[in-house]
């Protein structure tokens, strides 16, 4: 498969609250393979783009496409089948459940297989093992998921949703509220899930992290683009320098 065009593609996008235009005509692609980052100041309406992308974001205009198919009119499940995975800026794992448990946990909404009480069927254990081993977290398969760290947590979450084979993730804050000395590390973990096929968007504050990790990146204010290309041309856009600063 050519890594060139579109994996996502979102075109003339609007959604209003009320009388508030928290997306105004948004178009934005996200190529395949790459590691794509939607940056901008608080309610500049990043979150909302998430959920009109996954489908939970309730009524707007404009198209979403994914995979060369309109998918704007499809449930969140279906987005879900057919690829389309995300994490949460808030982890929202089974916090008492074990860290294996909560990595195989989402293939119940998947299949009618039913998690029976601490065992996991064998395959799906192996999978989430490499999973978590992948994420650097093998030896905490057996712990709580609550007693883990919160960038611990993160990173189960993201083990969580590649269990699940997407062909492309958004992540929501990746780095948010983790510990400094993880942000490299789940820098390095989504490269390898990217060199591994899987392509990501990204929203994250951390706009070090964002043009070190990602091509390109769309930044938003008031609910429009208003800047997109690579990290280095971005870096020096005088207005995204002046969106940040009248935050
Ligand atoms: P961001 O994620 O960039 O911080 P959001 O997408 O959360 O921005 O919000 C964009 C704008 O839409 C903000 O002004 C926010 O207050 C408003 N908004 C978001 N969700 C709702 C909602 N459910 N009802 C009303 N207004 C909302």
């Amino acid at each position: 498969e050519p890594k060139t065009g579109p994996l996502l593609e979102l075109r003339n996008v609007h959604k209003a609250f009320g009388g508030l235009k928290a997306v105004n005509g948004v178009d934005l692609t996200v190529p395949v393979g790459s590691i794509t980052a939607l940056i901008g100041p608080n309610g500049s309406g990043k979150t909302t783009l998430f959920n009109l992308i996954t489908g939970t974001g309730g009524a707007h205009t404009g198209e979403v496409w994914f995979d060369g198919e309109r998918i704007d009119r499809l449930s969140p499940w279906a987005r879900a089948h057919r690829g389309l995975g995300r994490t949460f800026q808030v982890t929202r794992l089974f916090k008492s459940m074990t860290v294996l448990e909560n990595v195989v946990a989402p293939l119940e909404s998947f299949s009618p297989r039913v998690l029976a009480s601490g065992a996991v069927a064998g395959h799906e254990a192996d999978r989430a093992r490499e999973l978590l081993s992948f994420v650097g977290l093998g030896r905490f398969e057996s712990e709580r998921a609550g007693a883990l760290s919160y960038g611990q947590q993160k990173l189960v979450e993201l083990a969580q949703v590649l269990m699940l084979e997407p062909r492309m993730v958004l992540l929501d804050e990746p780095a948010g509220g983790i510990n400094p000395g993880l942000v490299d590390r789940m820098a390095e973990i989504i490269r390898a899930a990217n060199r591994r096929g899987i392509t990501f968007l990204v929203v994250e504050h951390n706009i070090p992290m964002v043009l070190d990790l990602c091509d390109p990146v769309f930044v938003l204010a008031r609910g429009e683009v208003i800047a997109s290309g690579q990290p280095g041309v971005i870096r020096n856009d005088p207005a995204v320098l002046d969106a940040y600063l009248g935050e």
